[in-house]
Protein backbone atom coordinates (compact mmCIF):
# COMPACT_ATOMS: atom_id res chain seq x y z
CA UNK A 1 0.00 0.00 0.00
CA UNK A 2 0.95 3.74 -1.14
CA UNK A 3 1.18 6.20 1.92
CA UNK A 4 0.71 10.05 1.67
CA UNK A 5 1.59 12.59 4.61
CA UNK A 6 3.72 15.15 5.68
CA UNK A 7 6.75 14.04 6.82
CA UNK A 8 8.18 15.09 10.05
CA UNK A 9 11.92 15.71 9.74
CA UNK A 10 14.07 12.31 8.58
CA UNK A 11 17.05 11.20 8.33
CA UNK A 12 18.94 7.91 6.85
CA UNK A 13 15.89 7.33 5.02
CA UNK A 14 16.79 5.41 1.34
CA UNK A 15 14.78 4.60 -1.31
CA UNK A 16 15.62 2.94 -4.56
CA UNK A 17 14.04 5.53 -6.33
CA UNK A 18 12.79 9.18 -5.28
CA UNK A 19 10.66 11.35 -7.87
CA UNK A 20 10.64 14.42 -7.67
CA UNK A 21 7.63 15.95 -8.22
CA UNK A 22 3.53 15.07 -7.41
CA UNK A 23 1.77 16.20 -10.18
CA UNK A 24 0.03 13.44 -12.70
CA UNK A 25 3.45 12.62 -14.18
CA UNK A 26 5.18 12.51 -10.82
CA UNK A 27 2.66 10.19 -9.66
CA UNK A 28 2.28 7.84 -12.34
CA UNK A 29 6.31 6.98 -12.58
CA UNK A 30 6.07 6.19 -9.11
CA UNK A 31 3.33 3.75 -9.77
CA UNK A 32 5.61 2.15 -12.42
CA UNK A 33 8.77 1.97 -10.56
CA UNK A 34 7.08 0.56 -7.52
CA UNK A 35 4.85 -2.00 -9.65
CA UNK A 36 8.55 -3.14 -10.82
CA UNK A 37 9.63 -3.40 -7.29
CA UNK A 38 11.71 -0.54 -6.70
CA UNK A 39 10.91 1.01 -3.08
CA UNK A 40 10.19 4.43 -4.45
CA UNK A 41 9.55 7.88 -2.67
CA UNK A 42 8.12 11.02 -3.90
CA UNK A 43 8.64 14.11 -2.38
CA UNK A 44 6.03 17.37 -3.60
CA UNK A 45 6.85 20.42 -1.86
CA UNK A 46 3.36 21.65 -2.26
CA UNK A 47 -0.23 20.59 0.68
CA UNK A 48 -1.36 18.03 -2.15
CA UNK A 49 -0.91 16.05 -4.68
CA UNK A 50 -2.11 17.08 -8.26
CA UNK A 51 -2.14 20.70 -7.44
CA UNK A 52 0.14 22.95 -9.46
CA UNK A 53 0.13 22.49 -13.89
CA UNK A 54 -2.00 19.51 -13.50
CA UNK A 55 -4.83 21.16 -11.69
CA UNK A 56 -4.67 24.56 -14.08
CA UNK A 57 -5.20 21.94 -17.07
CA UNK A 58 -8.56 21.16 -18.77
CA UNK A 59 -8.09 17.79 -18.49
CA UNK A 60 -8.28 16.56 -21.97
CA UNK A 61 -6.80 14.03 -24.06
CA UNK A 62 -6.35 13.47 -27.94
CA UNK A 63 -5.55 10.75 -29.90
CA UNK A 64 -4.89 13.28 -32.69
CA UNK A 65 -1.29 13.42 -33.43
CA UNK A 66 0.56 14.11 -36.23
CA UNK A 67 4.19 12.14 -35.14
CA UNK A 68 4.67 8.63 -34.50
CA UNK A 69 6.38 9.05 -31.02
CA UNK A 70 3.45 11.44 -29.81
CA UNK A 71 0.80 8.66 -30.87
CA UNK A 72 2.98 5.93 -29.39
CA UNK A 73 2.52 7.49 -26.04
CA UNK A 74 -0.74 8.52 -26.03
CA UNK A 75 -2.37 5.45 -27.39
CA UNK A 76 -1.37 3.43 -24.40
CA UNK A 77 -2.01 6.36 -22.30
CA UNK A 78 -5.81 6.43 -23.09
CA UNK A 79 -6.46 2.83 -23.09
CA UNK A 80 -5.19 3.40 -19.48
CA UNK A 81 -7.60 5.79 -19.01
CA UNK A 82 -10.52 3.13 -20.97
CA UNK A 83 -9.29 0.69 -18.01
CA UNK A 84 -8.13 2.72 -14.89
CA UNK A 85 -9.68 0.58 -12.14
CA UNK A 86 -7.70 -2.18 -13.75
CA UNK A 87 -4.52 -0.62 -14.88
CA UNK A 88 -4.34 0.76 -10.75
CA UNK A 89 -6.51 -2.31 -9.22
CA UNK A 90 -8.84 0.12 -7.47
CA UNK A 91 -12.14 -1.22 -8.15
CA UNK A 92 -14.36 1.79 -7.14
CA UNK A 93 -11.83 4.44 -8.61
CA UNK A 94 -13.85 7.03 -10.86
CA UNK A 95 -11.77 9.44 -13.05
CA UNK A 96 -14.65 10.60 -14.82
CA UNK A 97 -13.69 9.13 -17.78
CA UNK A 98 -15.93 11.53 -20.73
CA UNK A 99 -15.22 10.51 -24.23
CA UNK A 100 -17.26 13.10 -26.74
CA UNK A 101 -14.26 13.57 -28.41
CA UNK A 102 -11.91 16.37 -30.16
CA UNK A 103 -12.96 18.23 -33.12
CA UNK A 104 -10.48 20.58 -34.53
CA UNK A 105 -12.72 22.94 -36.67
CA UNK A 106 -11.71 25.67 -39.45
CA UNK A 107 -13.31 28.35 -41.82
CA UNK A 108 -10.27 28.84 -43.34
CA UNK A 109 -10.20 27.29 -47.10
CA UNK A 110 -6.62 27.41 -47.51
CA UNK A 111 -6.55 24.71 -44.19
CA UNK A 112 -9.12 22.40 -45.41
CA UNK A 113 -6.01 20.63 -46.83
CA UNK A 114 -4.09 20.02 -44.26
CA UNK A 115 -7.46 18.69 -41.83
CA UNK A 116 -7.92 16.21 -44.84
CA UNK A 117 -3.70 15.54 -44.72
CA UNK A 118 -3.56 15.43 -40.90
CA UNK A 119 -6.51 12.40 -40.68
CA UNK A 120 -4.23 10.88 -43.51
CA UNK A 121 -1.61 10.85 -41.11
CA UNK A 122 -3.06 9.60 -38.43
CA UNK A 123 -4.42 6.72 -39.88
CA UNK A 124 -0.79 5.71 -41.17
CA UNK A 125 0.59 6.10 -37.84
CA UNK A 126 -1.69 3.83 -36.62
CA UNK A 127 -4.64 5.93 -34.79
CA UNK A 128 -7.59 4.61 -35.31
CA UNK A 129 -10.95 6.30 -36.11
CA UNK A 130 -10.25 10.06 -37.09
CA UNK A 131 -12.51 11.51 -39.11
CA UNK A 132 -12.61 14.01 -41.81
CA UNK A 133 -16.03 15.66 -41.75
CA UNK A 134 -17.05 19.00 -44.23
CA UNK A 135 -19.62 21.58 -45.13
CA UNK A 136 -23.42 19.37 -44.93
CA UNK A 137 -22.27 16.58 -42.37
CA UNK A 138 -20.45 18.91 -40.36
CA UNK A 139 -23.05 20.85 -39.39
CA UNK A 140 -25.36 18.64 -38.73
CA UNK A 141 -23.72 16.67 -36.71
CA UNK A 142 -22.27 19.63 -34.83
CA UNK A 143 -25.01 22.42 -35.11
CA UNK A 144 -24.00 24.82 -32.43
CA UNK A 145 -21.01 25.20 -35.25
CA UNK A 146 -21.31 28.89 -37.17
CA UNK A 147 -22.64 28.23 -41.06
CA UNK A 148 -19.18 29.65 -42.19
CA UNK A 149 -16.95 26.39 -40.93
CA UNK A 150 -16.00 24.35 -43.86
CA UNK A 151 -14.23 21.34 -42.04
CA UNK A 152 -12.82 19.53 -39.15
CA UNK A 153 -11.18 16.57 -38.24
CA UNK A 154 -12.90 14.31 -35.20
CA UNK A 155 -12.26 11.43 -33.31
CA UNK A 156 -14.68 10.35 -30.64
CA UNK A 157 -12.66 8.18 -28.50
CA UNK A 158 -10.60 11.74 -27.40
CA UNK A 159 -12.05 13.75 -24.50
CA UNK A 160 -11.62 14.01 -20.97
CA UNK A 161 -11.03 12.83 -17.06
CA UNK A 162 -10.90 14.16 -13.85
CA UNK A 163 -7.05 14.72 -13.23
CA UNK A 164 -7.17 14.66 -8.91
CA UNK A 165 -8.76 11.31 -9.48
CA UNK A 166 -6.35 9.72 -11.69
CA UNK A 167 -3.46 11.35 -10.04
CA UNK A 168 -4.77 9.91 -6.82
CA UNK A 169 -5.17 7.13 -8.21
CA UNK A 170 -1.97 6.27 -9.26
CA UNK A 171 -0.77 7.49 -5.51
CA UNK A 172 -3.64 4.90 -3.77
CA UNK A 173 -2.69 2.17 -6.56
CA UNK A 174 1.12 2.37 -5.66
CA UNK A 175 2.58 -1.14 -4.44
CA UNK A 176 5.17 0.25 -2.61
CA UNK A 177 5.76 4.07 -3.07
CA UNK A 178 5.40 6.51 -0.46
CA UNK A 179 4.39 10.71 -0.89
CA UNK A 180 5.99 13.14 0.78
CA UNK A 181 4.05 16.15 0.54
CA UNK A 182 5.17 19.67 2.06
CA UNK A 183 8.79 18.53 1.84
CA UNK A 184 10.99 20.73 -0.97
CA UNK A 185 14.28 19.05 -3.25
CA UNK A 186 16.46 21.72 -2.24
CA UNK A 187 19.81 20.03 -4.11
CA UNK A 188 21.26 17.00 -5.67
CA UNK A 189 24.12 14.50 -4.12
CA UNK A 190 26.70 12.64 -6.78
CA UNK A 191 29.60 10.65 -5.93
CA UNK A 192 31.69 9.09 -8.34
CA UNK A 193 28.68 6.35 -9.25
CA UNK A 194 26.47 9.46 -10.69
CA UNK A 195 23.44 10.51 -7.92
CA UNK A 196 23.48 9.41 -4.19
CA UNK A 197 21.22 11.15 -2.64
CA UNK A 198 18.56 13.87 -2.37
CA UNK A 199 18.44 16.63 0.15
CA UNK A 200 15.05 18.33 1.58
CA UNK A 201 13.98 20.57 3.89
CA UNK A 202 13.41 17.92 6.10
CA UNK A 203 15.90 15.39 5.47
CA UNK A 204 18.25 13.90 2.90
CA UNK A 205 17.31 10.12 1.81
CA UNK A 206 19.67 7.95 -0.27
CA UNK A 207 19.27 6.67 -3.35
CA UNK A 208 20.91 5.57 -6.58
CA UNK A 209 17.92 7.00 -8.89
CA UNK A 210 16.03 10.22 -9.08
CA UNK A 211 13.30 11.20 -11.73
CA UNK A 212 12.74 14.23 -12.51
CA UNK A 213 9.07 14.93 -12.90
CA UNK A 214 8.91 18.28 -11.56
CA UNK A 215 6.76 19.96 -14.23
CA UNK A 216 7.36 23.76 -15.01
CA UNK A 217 10.64 23.78 -12.20
CA UNK A 218 12.65 20.67 -14.14
CA UNK A 219 14.93 23.14 -15.53
CA UNK A 220 15.73 23.92 -11.80
CA UNK A 221 15.74 20.81 -10.93
CA UNK A 222 18.54 19.88 -13.95
CA UNK A 223 20.43 22.35 -12.91
CA UNK A 224 20.80 20.47 -9.03
CA UNK A 225 22.10 17.83 -11.37
CA UNK A 226 24.31 19.79 -13.36
CA UNK A 227 22.18 19.87 -16.38
CA UNK A 228 20.98 22.62 -18.50
CA UNK A 229 17.51 20.55 -19.55
CA UNK A 230 16.07 22.82 -22.35
CA UNK A 231 13.09 23.59 -21.34
CA UNK A 232 11.19 26.82 -21.91
CA UNK A 233 8.18 27.27 -19.20
CA UNK A 234 5.14 29.11 -20.90
CA UNK A 235 1.94 30.72 -19.27
CA UNK A 236 -1.11 29.31 -20.12
CA UNK A 237 -4.57 30.37 -18.67
CA UNK A 238 -7.99 28.97 -19.03
CA UNK A 239 -11.74 30.10 -17.81
CA UNK A 240 -14.55 28.52 -15.88
CA UNK A 241 -17.56 29.84 -16.70
CA UNK A 242 -20.52 28.55 -15.00
CA UNK A 243 -23.80 28.99 -16.98
CA UNK A 244 -26.85 26.60 -17.48
CA UNK A 245 -28.28 28.87 -20.25
CA UNK A 246 -29.81 26.52 -22.90
CA UNK A 247 -28.23 27.29 -25.42
CA UNK A 248 -24.86 25.49 -24.86
CA UNK A 249 -24.77 22.43 -26.19
CA UNK A 250 -24.14 19.81 -23.17
CA UNK A 251 -22.95 17.29 -25.88
CA UNK A 252 -20.26 19.17 -27.78
CA UNK A 253 -16.47 17.96 -27.86
CA UNK A 254 -13.74 19.71 -27.10
CA UNK A 255 -14.08 21.87 -29.76
CA UNK A 256 -10.69 23.53 -31.07
CA UNK A 257 -10.60 26.70 -33.48
CA UNK A 258 -8.00 26.41 -35.45
CA UNK A 259 -7.36 29.52 -36.97
CA UNK A 260 -7.60 31.57 -33.97
CA UNK A 261 -6.22 29.23 -31.33
CA UNK A 262 -9.42 28.89 -29.21
CA UNK A 263 -11.04 26.18 -27.52
CA UNK A 264 -13.73 25.41 -25.26
CA UNK A 265 -15.78 22.13 -23.67
CA UNK A 266 -19.00 21.33 -21.71
CA UNK A 267 -17.49 21.24 -17.96
CA UNK A 268 -20.18 20.16 -14.88
CA UNK A 269 -22.11 23.66 -14.36
CA UNK A 270 -21.00 25.11 -17.27
CA UNK A 271 -18.33 25.00 -19.78
CA UNK A 272 -14.23 25.37 -19.81
CA UNK A 273 -12.82 27.76 -22.40
CA UNK A 274 -9.28 29.44 -23.74
CA UNK A 275 -6.75 30.44 -25.83
CA UNK A 276 -3.21 29.51 -26.61
CA UNK A 277 -1.39 32.74 -27.48
CA UNK A 278 1.60 32.37 -29.72
CA UNK A 279 3.19 35.35 -28.75
CA UNK A 280 2.49 34.93 -24.87
CA UNK A 281 6.34 35.25 -23.65
CA UNK A 282 8.49 32.42 -22.01
CA UNK A 283 8.34 33.70 -18.25
CA UNK A 284 10.16 32.12 -15.33
CA UNK A 285 7.99 29.11 -13.42
CA UNK A 286 6.03 30.30 -10.10
CA UNK A 287 3.32 28.98 -8.09
CA UNK A 288 1.63 32.07 -8.11
CA UNK A 289 1.04 33.02 -11.54
CA UNK A 290 -1.25 35.87 -11.98
CA UNK A 291 -3.69 35.84 -14.49
CA UNK A 292 -5.13 38.78 -17.04
CA UNK A 293 -7.64 40.54 -16.49
CA UNK A 294 -9.23 40.40 -20.06
CA UNK A 295 -8.24 36.95 -20.64
CA UNK A 296 -11.92 34.96 -19.92
CA UNK A 297 -13.28 37.85 -22.18
CA UNK A 298 -10.90 37.21 -25.14
CA UNK A 299 -11.49 33.93 -25.19
CA UNK A 300 -14.91 34.26 -25.16
CA UNK A 301 -14.77 36.42 -28.24
CA UNK A 302 -12.79 33.78 -29.75
CA UNK A 303 -14.59 31.14 -29.25
CA UNK A 304 -17.66 32.75 -30.39
CA UNK A 305 -16.60 33.07 -34.12
CA UNK A 306 -16.89 29.16 -34.65
CA UNK A 307 -19.35 28.51 -32.19
CA UNK A 308 -21.85 31.59 -31.76
CA UNK A 309 -23.85 29.92 -28.69
CA UNK A 310 -21.23 32.48 -26.67
CA UNK A 311 -22.25 35.62 -27.74
CA UNK A 312 -26.18 34.44 -25.48
CA UNK A 313 -24.48 32.81 -22.50
CA UNK A 314 -21.92 36.21 -22.50
CA UNK A 315 -24.37 38.43 -22.68
CA UNK A 316 -26.06 36.60 -19.32
CA UNK A 317 -22.77 36.83 -17.71
CA UNK A 318 -22.14 38.08 -14.45
CA UNK A 319 -18.56 38.62 -13.07
CA UNK A 320 -18.81 36.13 -10.22
CA UNK A 321 -19.89 33.21 -13.01
CA UNK A 322 -16.02 33.44 -13.86
CA UNK A 323 -13.23 31.91 -13.02
CA UNK A 324 -9.54 31.99 -14.33
CA UNK A 325 -6.78 29.51 -13.94
CA UNK A 326 -3.03 29.73 -14.87
CA UNK A 327 -0.19 27.34 -15.49
CA UNK A 328 2.67 26.64 -17.23
CA UNK A 329 3.13 24.62 -20.45
CA UNK A 330 6.67 23.19 -21.02
CA UNK A 331 8.28 23.58 -24.60
CA UNK A 332 11.48 21.52 -25.20
CA UNK A 333 13.26 22.79 -28.59
CA UNK A 334 11.09 19.72 -30.79
CA UNK A 335 7.99 20.44 -28.77
CA UNK A 336 7.70 16.70 -27.39
CA UNK A 337 8.73 15.77 -23.68
CA UNK A 338 11.88 14.31 -22.31
CA UNK A 339 12.09 10.86 -21.15
CA UNK A 340 14.45 8.58 -19.27
CA UNK A 341 17.62 8.99 -18.41
CA UNK A 342 20.57 11.47 -18.60
CA UNK A 343 24.11 10.13 -20.01
CA UNK A 344 25.82 12.73 -17.98
CA UNK A 345 24.58 11.99 -14.82
CA UNK A 346 24.62 8.21 -13.67
CA UNK A 347 20.97 7.51 -12.10
CA UNK A 348 19.26 10.91 -13.12
CA UNK A 349 16.30 10.30 -15.45
CA UNK A 350 13.70 12.43 -16.66
CA UNK A 351 9.98 12.78 -16.95
CA UNK A 352 9.55 16.00 -18.01
CA UNK A 353 8.80 19.19 -20.88
CA UNK A 354 5.25 18.55 -21.07
CA UNK A 355 2.40 20.76 -22.72
CA UNK A 356 0.24 17.91 -22.72
CA UNK A 357 1.67 15.77 -19.57
CA UNK A 358 -2.19 15.29 -18.89
CA UNK A 359 -3.15 13.14 -21.53
CA UNK A 360 0.66 11.12 -21.60
CA UNK A 361 1.31 10.56 -18.55
CA UNK A 362 0.07 7.11 -17.92
CA UNK A 363 2.43 5.86 -20.69
CA UNK A 364 5.08 8.16 -19.92
CA UNK A 365 5.66 6.87 -16.47
CA UNK A 366 5.67 3.44 -17.85
CA UNK A 367 8.48 4.26 -20.37
CA UNK A 368 10.61 5.35 -16.93
CA UNK A 369 9.64 1.81 -15.53
CA UNK A 370 10.42 -0.12 -18.29
CA UNK A 371 13.76 1.60 -19.06
CA UNK A 372 14.78 1.60 -15.80
CA UNK A 373 13.98 -2.35 -15.42
CA UNK A 374 15.83 -2.87 -19.09
CA UNK A 375 12.76 -3.70 -20.33
CA UNK A 376 13.12 -0.92 -22.87
CA UNK A 377 16.47 -0.21 -24.49
CA UNK A 378 16.75 3.59 -24.43
CA UNK A 379 18.05 3.43 -27.75
CA UNK A 380 14.62 2.53 -29.09
CA UNK A 381 12.96 5.27 -26.88
CA UNK A 382 12.65 8.24 -29.51
CA UNK A 383 12.32 10.73 -26.63
CA UNK A 384 15.34 9.94 -24.72
CA UNK A 385 17.34 13.20 -23.70
CA UNK A 386 20.20 13.11 -25.81
CA UNK A 387 18.39 13.42 -29.26
CA UNK A 388 19.05 16.94 -28.68
CA UNK A 389 22.75 16.24 -28.58
CA UNK A 390 23.08 13.65 -31.04
CA UNK A 391 20.39 16.16 -33.39
CA UNK A 392 17.96 13.36 -34.00
CA UNK A 393 15.12 15.87 -33.26
CA UNK A 394 12.42 17.50 -35.37
CA UNK A 395 9.18 19.57 -34.79
CA UNK A 396 6.36 18.06 -35.95
CA UNK A 397 2.63 20.00 -37.25
CA UNK A 398 0.35 18.94 -34.73
CA UNK A 399 -2.03 21.08 -34.14
CA UNK A 400 -2.52 23.63 -31.10
CA UNK A 401 0.38 22.78 -28.91
C1 LIG B 1 -4.28 26.08 -18.99
C2 LIG B 1 -3.69 24.72 -19.21
C3 LIG B 1 -4.42 23.75 -19.86
C4 LIG B 1 -3.88 22.48 -20.07
N1 LIG B 1 -4.66 21.51 -20.62
C5 LIG B 1 -4.15 20.27 -20.82
C6 LIG B 1 -4.95 19.24 -21.36
O1 LIG B 1 -6.14 19.43 -21.62
N2 LIG B 1 -4.39 18.03 -21.56
C7 LIG B 1 -3.07 17.78 -21.26
O2 LIG B 1 -2.60 16.66 -21.50
N3 LIG B 1 -2.29 18.73 -20.72
C8 LIG B 1 -2.80 19.97 -20.48
N4 LIG B 1 -2.03 20.93 -19.93
C9 LIG B 1 -0.64 20.60 -19.57
C10 LIG B 1 -0.63 19.73 -18.34
O3 LIG B 1 -1.38 20.36 -17.33
C11 LIG B 1 0.79 19.48 -17.88
O4 LIG B 1 1.59 19.05 -18.96
C12 LIG B 1 0.81 18.41 -16.79
O5 LIG B 1 -0.06 18.73 -15.74
C13 LIG B 1 2.21 18.26 -16.27
O6 LIG B 1 2.16 17.42 -15.13
P1 LIG B 1 3.41 17.33 -14.19
O7 LIG B 1 3.13 16.31 -13.18
O8 LIG B 1 4.63 17.18 -15.03
O9 LIG B 1 3.54 18.80 -13.59
P2 LIG B 1 2.90 19.45 -12.25
O10 LIG B 1 1.46 19.11 -12.12
O11 LIG B 1 3.30 20.87 -12.26
O12 LIG B 1 3.68 18.69 -11.13
C14 LIG B 1 5.05 18.97 -10.82
C15 LIG B 1 5.15 19.01 -9.32
O13 LIG B 1 6.53 19.14 -8.96
C16 LIG B 1 6.55 19.84 -7.75
N5 LIG B 1 7.90 20.35 -7.54
C17 LIG B 1 8.59 21.19 -8.33
N6 LIG B 1 9.80 21.47 -7.78
C18 LIG B 1 9.87 20.79 -6.63
C19 LIG B 1 10.85 20.68 -5.61
N7 LIG B 1 12.02 21.36 -5.65
N8 LIG B 1 10.59 19.88 -4.54
C20 LIG B 1 9.41 19.19 -4.47
N9 LIG B 1 8.43 19.28 -5.38
C21 LIG B 1 8.67 20.06 -6.46
C22 LIG B 1 5.52 20.93 -7.96
O14 LIG B 1 5.07 21.49 -6.75
C23 LIG B 1 4.44 20.21 -8.72
O15 LIG B 1 3.37 19.77 -7.91
C24 LIG B 1 -2.54 22.19 -19.65
C25 LIG B 1 -1.81 23.16 -18.98
C26 LIG B 1 -2.37 24.41 -18.74
C27 LIG B 1 -1.58 25.42 -17.98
Amino acid sequence: MSEIFDPKNFNNITADAVVIGGGIVGASTAFWLSKAGLKTIVIEKRDGLSTLTTAASVECFRTQFTEQAMADLVLPSVEMFESFKDVVKLPNIDIGLTQKGYLFVTDDPDMVPDLKKAVKRYAEIGIPGSEFIKDTELHKRFPFLSPDTLAATFNNRDGWISTHETTYGFAKGSKNATFFTRTEVTALQTDGRGICGVDTDKGTIQTRLVVNCAGPYAGIIGKMAGLDIPVKTVKRQKAYIRTSHKSLPAEAPFTVDLVNHSYWRPEAGGLLCAWVDPDEPESAPTDEIATDWDFAAESIYRASRLSPFFETIADNLKAEDIDVSAGFYVYTPDDKPIIGPSDEVEGFHLNCGYWCGVMMAPAAGKRVADIVTGKMDNKDNPLRYSRFKEGSFEKGDTFLK
